[in-house]
């Protein structure tokens, strides 16, 4: 096979404890997956089934990057989420054999151009400006679970040392396992597709300078620094 230029690299991840690296397919997003931040961005948190947006593979940054503040928003939001890296693909999976299709964990920041988010919101357009910019998605080394859930456990960010968002996975509405279900009734699962299981309450603007700490309990604290 020859190409017109060179093919670009794969997007690769790095695994806790491995010499290999995760290859990354997708970056799917669940939109409102903990009440009480459902409530502070003015939605009722009734369980209505996930909904879902994504980011490109390449939209990844290593844990410890600096990263430029973006352009075109003036309102840059952080979001700390559980990430579950899928090492077994599949559709139309029962939510009983979804934990089969984890390889393990990350955590992720599910950056936000929230000035563009909502001016699409209120005109009825995607959301592809706010959500899948380049280095939008920080992320940390996976740890391996293959086969695994992520139950419980406290999921944080702080912003130049002080605490912004807190929550606990405990109380994601949807779940890892049903999160992997819903999502392959919309879309057939590939090993390297990456999850953004949704953020708890707490997000807010991020300024020029900002230094980024977030994590969830048992995994790596991922740190990004704005400049
Ligand atoms: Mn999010």
């Amino acid at each position: 096979m020859s190409y017109v230029f060179p093919p670009a690299e794969p997007v690769a991840v790095e695994i806790t404890g491995r010499a290999e690296r995760f290859p990354v397919h997708r970056i799917y997003c669940v939109g409102r997956n903990y009440a009480a931040h459902a409530r502070e961005m003015g939605k009722d948190p009734d369980r209505e089934p996930p909904f879902f947006f994504t980011k490109p593979a390449q939209a990844i940054v290593a844990n410890h990057a600096t990263i430029p503040y973006p352009s075109r928003t003036a309102n840059l939001h952080h979001e700390i989420e559980l990430v579950v890296a899928i090492g077994k693909g599949g559709k139309d999976i029962a939510v009983t054999a979804a934990l089969g299709h984890v390889f393990g964990y990350a955590v992720g920041n599910d950056l936000t151009r929230r000035d563009l988010q909502n001016e699409a919101k209120d005109k009825g357009r995607p959301w592809d400006t706010a959500k899948a910019f380049d280095r939008s998605a920080p992320l940390t080394a996976i740890q391996p679970a293959p086969g695994s859930n992520y139950e419980t456990g406290r999921i944080w960010l702080t912003v130049n040392g002080e605490l912004r968002q807190q929550g606990d996975v405990a109380d994601l509405l949807w779940s890892v396992p049903e999160v992997i279900a819903e999502l392959s009734r919309l879309f057939e699962l590939v090993p390297g597709d990456l999850i953004f299981t949704g953020t708890p309450a707490g997000v807010g603007a991020v300024r020029l300078g900002d230094r980024l700490e977030g994590g969830v309990a048992g995994l790596d604290t991922l740190v990004t620094t704005i400049a």
